[in-house]
């Protein structure tokens, strides 16, 4: 079994129906009432929810070591939603939680624990229709409109390193769960405790069921300060603190560090599946935002064609890329799924094949199962089984993404703006093009074809765009010219069923066309519809599958769009660097890195989403949820190697951090 994947908890199930887990002899929740042990022991010892009222942010941010049946999870939210029905006008509000979990339980098992708590079973039912799959990394589950949980799978002692904790923490309470220390001695370290502290704000506070000396001492040298307190019921004591003055330690690579933004006016330039994306990440957290688009209507650049495949890429070494963009899929099948049951968005999760066509492909799709993903992610398909999926003869083995499918880009887009707009939070500005950007007064000015606009902060969402402005010209993005066919459906076509990729991809007919693409050229901008590249998407598709000899030429019918690419395949999701400065900075730095380095400069308030390449509707939910935690100083729904990757800066800090020279 790879690293990556994640063993699932294997349990019994005592007399009193409490689960145990087998491999720690240890109940998940008290014999006598877990709920209320619960309620006792994590919320009402970490003050909650007393400290919502006038708490300091509009976010608070409770996290967890062992999610288990996830009852903590759903009695602080239960706690949450009663709070906001008393106090509408209280500061916090929203809630994230935040759990660590090495043995996720099964879909089955979940749901029979949670059965016992009828109170609960509205938020339990939620839970379970979002619950993940076993994959390792972080699933971030909107719960409510105002509740969203970062479920992270894999050890705590190996997930917690690789949060991100900004330059002043972001936890406001722990809950120190994860079975006794004595039946769980590797987890309850002291490596474990200073990273509770180095991820809690000032004045966050602490609550464990247990009173081991091990835990007080080690928690104390971690910077708590620590008190024994009655414990639930019966029990003698347990653990509560509060971290009152941490010294931080310097930020560990401040050449990636993370600038957190500006309250007030955001713009957001863009209107296609990054900025839609972003908008409705922002305005659902209270932020005002202007939209600025140069073409009439959204989606008129590359998140224009009629349908967007939509599956993973992932690789054999399923290394940073290829988890990246499993935890991106999963993050938009999820949000996705949810978005298009409530809004009219054309789309059909009808799974992806992936033929075996060639040797090379052959190769990586052998490669790739070797990893034993679940079935539900990933599946192996003989050539029999490719023609009885995809229902044509393709005649070739492959492997299918049964949670993939098609959704229409343009549909997607017009929906996410209009849920934005009902917040009363966005405004949108159609046939604008930004010409420059002028730092000015802890604000940016833009002036654009149609005036000059203020804001406090701006996100560039233009695609290959960004490289037309002074600021952003430097970054490491390339252009890419891609060309659709529309090809009207004909008998060999009608019965597809899924859609099916080569080195090209096909999909099944939604208003009696397919779409067949997509050609790619490198550093071309030109719009016009090229006739060669029609043939060539034509071709590619006949010489895989010959059962599609008769299918005509599509005869003019398709669509130009430009992406924006990067070399490493990775999008850019940041602040935007100051290129010049940085290189002055951060000059001879493979030397220098144990030294104090200063935090890299950028342009303050000014953000980058790009290089999103033929897989934005993929990429885009996720990284929206990225960029819009930064601006809002919140938890980051990936880990630190994934934020390092995006970092818009990225290629250049490698090559000084290698001693490598730059061009
Ligand atoms: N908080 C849970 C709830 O509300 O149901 C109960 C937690 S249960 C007592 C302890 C959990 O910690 C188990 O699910 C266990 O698998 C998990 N756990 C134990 N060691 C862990 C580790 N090193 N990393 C992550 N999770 C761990």
């Amino acid at each position: 079994m790879s690293p990556h994947f994640i063993t699932t908890a294997c349990l019994d199930w005592n007399d009193q129906g409490t689960p145990v887990a087998a491999a720690f002899d240890d109940v998940y929740f008290s014999n006598d009432d877990g709920l209320a042990e619960s309620r006792y022991v994590f919320l009402g010892q970490n003050d909650l929810p007393n400290r919502w009222r006038n708490h300091d942010r509009p976010l608070f941010v409770v996290a967890e070591t062992g999610f288990g049946t996830g009852l903590n999870v759903l009695a602080t939210w239960q706690a949450f939603l009663d709070y906001r029905r008393q106090h509408p006008q209280g500061n916090a509000q929203r809630l994230h939680l935040i759990s660590v979990e090495k043995y996720p339980l099964n879909h089955t098992d979940l749901s029979q624990a949670l059965a016992q708590w009828p109170e609960l079973s509205t938020l339990s039912a939620r839970l379970l229709a979002e619950y993940p799959l076993p994959i390792s990394g972080c699933h971030r589950l909107q719960l409510d409109e105002n509740v969203s949980l970062d479920l992270w799978l894999g050890d705590v002692t190996q997930v917690l390193p690789s949060m991100e904790a900004g330059l002043s923490g972001k936890v406001d309470a722990w809950y120190l769960d994860g079975f006794a220390p004595s039946k769980n001695p590797e987890m309850w370290t002291p490596a474990l405790f200073a990273q509770l502290a180095r991820l809690a704000r000032n004045g966050a506070t602490l609550a464990t069921f247990t009173a081991a000396t091990l835990v007080r001492q080690g928690l104390t040298a971690a910077g708590f300060e620590m008190k024994r307190i009655k414990g639930f019921r019966h029990k003698r004591e347990m653990l509560a603190g509060v971290l009152l003055r941490h010294h931080r330690q310097p930020y560990a690579t401040p050449w990636f560090w993370r600038r957190p933004g500006r309250i007030g006016h955001t713009v957001i330039v863009g209107a296609g599946i990054a900025g839609a994306c972003l908008a409705h990440a922002l305005t659902r957290r209270g932020m005002r935002v202007t939209l600025l688009e140069q073409h009439g209507a959204p989606a008129q650049g590359a998140s224009g064609n009629r349908q967007a495949a939509i599956y993973p890429l992932l690789n054999g070494e399923h290394d940073n890329l290829s988890q990246f963009y499993l935890q991106a899929f999963l993050h938009a099948r999820r949000t996705l799924c949810a978005f298009t049951e409530q809004h009219k968005v054309a789309h059909d999760w009808c799974g992806v094949v992936q033929l075996a066509y060639d040797e090379t492909s052959s190769a990586k799709i052998t490669k790739l199962l070797a990893h034993h993903f679940p079935d539900t992610l990933l599946a192996s398909l003989s050539a029999e089984q490719v023609n009885a999926r995809t229902g044509i003869a393709a005649n070739l083995a492959g492997l299918e993404y049964p949670l993939g499918g098609w959704i229409c880009p343009f549909e997607l887009i017009t929906a996410l703006l209009a849920q934005a707009k009902k917040t009363g939070l966005l405004h949108t500005r159609y046939q604008t093009q930004v010409e420059s950007l002028q730092a000015k007064d802890e604000q940016w000015l833009l002036t654009t074809s149609t005036g000059e606009v203020l804001a406090d902060n701006v996100f560039l969402a233009n695609s290959h765009g960004v490289l037309d402005l002074v600021q952003t010209q430097g970054l490491a993005l390339s252009a890419a010219r891609g060309q659709v066919n529309y090809q009207a459906s004909a008998p060999s076509l009608a019965s597809l069923k899924t859609v099916v990729c080569y080195h090209g991809y096909l999909t099944p007919a939604w208003q009696g066309l397919h779409c067949i693409g997509a050609s790619y050229g490198r550093d071309q901008v030109h719009l016009e519809y090229s006739a060669t590249d029609e043939q060539e998407n034509h071709h590619k598709l006949v010489s895989t599958l010959p059962a599609l000899n008769d299918l005509p030429l599509s005869s003019g019918s398709g669509r130009v769009g430009v992406r924006a690419t990067s070399r490493d395949h990775f999008p850019m999701a940041g602040a935007a660097p100051n290129k010049a400065a940085q290189l002055q900075q951060f000059d001879k730095l493979q030397r220098r890195q144990a030294q104090a380095v200063p935090l890299a400069e950028d342009h303050a308030g000014l953000y980058v989403l790009s290089g999103l390449g033929s897989r934005g509707v993929c990429s885009a939910p996720l990284l929206a949820e990225l960029l819009a935690a930064q601006l809002c100083d919140e938890p980051y729904p990936v880990s630190r190697p994934i934020l390092d990757s995006l970092a818009p800066n990225r290629h250049w800090a490698r090559k000084l951090l290698r001693g490598q020279p730059l061009r």
